[in-house]
């Protein structure tokens, strides 16, 4: 490294909750734990849910720091009811963040594609900005290919398999796995694709050895300049740091795995705002408790209406029996999956939660319900070779009250073949402990996603030495 070179100031504007914010506080983490001097920019509410971890990484001495935006008067933050999702407008944020790097003009700004007024606000302020989109490579090569080649458009029905053309495997999709957006073409994306396209590059929550032939792709064939430092979640070292990640979790589920066999254990979450119809976990429910393998399930908040919600007596019945535990709030993820009695993990395949079920060698069941979901699912399956699909088949925006169902006979199945141990399972169970340690490699000293890091961060204190700032020419743009 230049030891001449002044120290890179790199600003992070995640965003205002869930599965996008949670990543990019550690990827901040990440490049201030690189000698990147790192601020991170958030509403006050957002400050508080992870300034403890903050606070311990300034005191192992990294230079890493909290700014909370201050709200003109009168304004509402759009995290104060802990409800924002993809489409909550954060526009009222535009105002005290211009404020803020006008005084303080980082190197660039690493920011959440979702602000969706905020690449504009960057470009006028001359600062250099790098997207974060949330996913990976893989996800973003086969919604290039269906916007290329729109393989959707020439099947008969809406379950109909296709086949995505031009990717390194055979990936079929159907047009009732794909967003909205893309099947009725209203294009809610598209401004988003266009702040990737014009932004320096993308940093990437992933690791070269994930997804080797899609990170070619993505940066060979799509021309994007990308920067992959993943698994965000492996610079969460100690047991503290991973217990408070996100939120404050309840801790008592672990103390009841110690008490499990190893592998034994279903673990079940649809993330950070799961979104079903009630009859959902009624199906859940009756399925767990005919396939009787031990389970954590992640309910979450928005359980309501229990009565209708579980069959009368379940949770007596699992309290007594000591099969099965319901999380109601937040629950420690990572202290989860790497516990030793965790042997699947039943996931809704955002990417985080795949990643990191990744990072701890668990195969999953595979229940995509929105986003890119269902792309990741087969990179899950069909790719790394470790998960077993219950079926799901139809795309659910976040808000759409219209929630298909998967039948309990389908879940059942799902449980049994994930959890019974078969041959199947023994590969998959291989498979995926020689990505552990690949994953762990990679954000070691030397390894992939070590180097990506200190190549950005060597890019960044290049052009500041020479000064240049704001937006460059692309590789990708210098090719046309
Ligand atoms: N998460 C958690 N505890 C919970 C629910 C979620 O720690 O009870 C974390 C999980 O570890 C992951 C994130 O929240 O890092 C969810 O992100 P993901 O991309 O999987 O799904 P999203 O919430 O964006 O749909």
């Amino acid at each position: 490294m230049d030891s001449e070179a002044p120290q890179v100031e790199m600003c992070f504007f995640p965003y205002v909750g869930g599965g996008h914010q949670i990543p990019m506080i550690d990827i901040a983490r990440l490049f201030a734990s690189h000698g990147a001097k790192s601020t991170i920019i958030v509403t006050p509410t957002n400050a508080l849910q992870f300034q403890n971890s903050i606070l311990r990484d300034q005191n192992s001495g990294h230079p890493i720091s909290i700014h909370a935006l201050q709200l003109l008067d009168g304004a509402i933050s759009p995290d104060s009811d802990m409800s924002a999702t993809p489409s909550t407008d954060t526009t009222v944020l535009r105002e005290p963040l211009e404020l803020f790097l006008i005084e303080h003009k980082p190197d660039c700004i690493v920011f959440d594609m979702f602000h969706r007024w905020a690449a504009e606000l960057f470009d006028g302020l001359g600062i250099r900005r790098i997207v974060f989109n949330g996913s990976g490579c893989f996800p973003r090569c086969v919604r290039e290919s269906i916007r290329k080649y729109e393989p959707h458009e020439k099947v008969g029905s809406d379950y109909e398999p296709f086949l995505v053309p031009g990717l390194p495997d055979r990936i079929e999709l159907t047009r009732s796995q794909l967003p909205v957006f893309i099947r009725d073409k209203s294009g809610s994306s598209d401004r988003m694709a266009k702040d990737e396209e014009k932004s320096f590059g993308a940093v990437v929550n992933s690791f070269y050895e994930l997804e080797p032939a899609y990170a070619d792709y993505f940066r060979k064939e799509m021309g994007k300049k990308a920067w992959l430092v993943g698994p965000a979640s492996l610079c969460n070292k100690n047991a503290t740091d991973k217990a408070e990640r996100g939120k404050q979790a309840d801790q008592s589920c672990l103390r009841w795995l110690d008490e499990k066999e190893p592998n034994s254990v279903l673990y079940i979450s649809f993330g950070s705002k799961p979104s079903f119809a009630p009859g959902q976990f009624l199906e859940i429910a009756h399925a767990l408790e005919a396939s009787n393998y031990s389970f954590i399930w992640v309910v979450g908040k928005t359980f309501k209406d229990e009565e209708r919600c579980l069959p009368g007596g379940f949770e007596e019945r699992i309290k007594e029996s000591k099969k099965g535990v319901i999380v109601r709030g937040w629950a420690p993820q990572l202290l989860i999956l790497e516990h030793g009695a965790v042997g699947g993990f039943m996931t809704h395949c955002g990417w985080n939660s795949m990643l990191e079920g990744v990072c701890c060698g668990v195969p999953m069941i595979t229940w995509p319900l929105s986003a890119e979901q269902f792309s990741n699912e087969k990179l899950v399956t069909d790719v790394l070779g470790f998960g077993v699909q219950v079926g799901s088949m139809e795309w659910m925006s976040f808000s759409s009250e219209k929630k298909a169902l998967v039948v309990r006979a389908k879940v059942e199945v799902a449980v049994k073949r994930l959890m019974g141990g078969g041959d199947e399972v023994v590969e998959m169970r291989k498979r995926a402990k020689e990505l552990v340690e690949k994953a762990k490699k990679a954000v070691q000293v030397g390894g992939s996603s070590y180097i990506d890091a200190d190549a950005l961060i060597e890019e960044l204190k290049s052009s500041k030495k020479n000064g240049s700032r704001g937006m460059m020419v692309q590789p990708h743009q210098l090719m046309h």
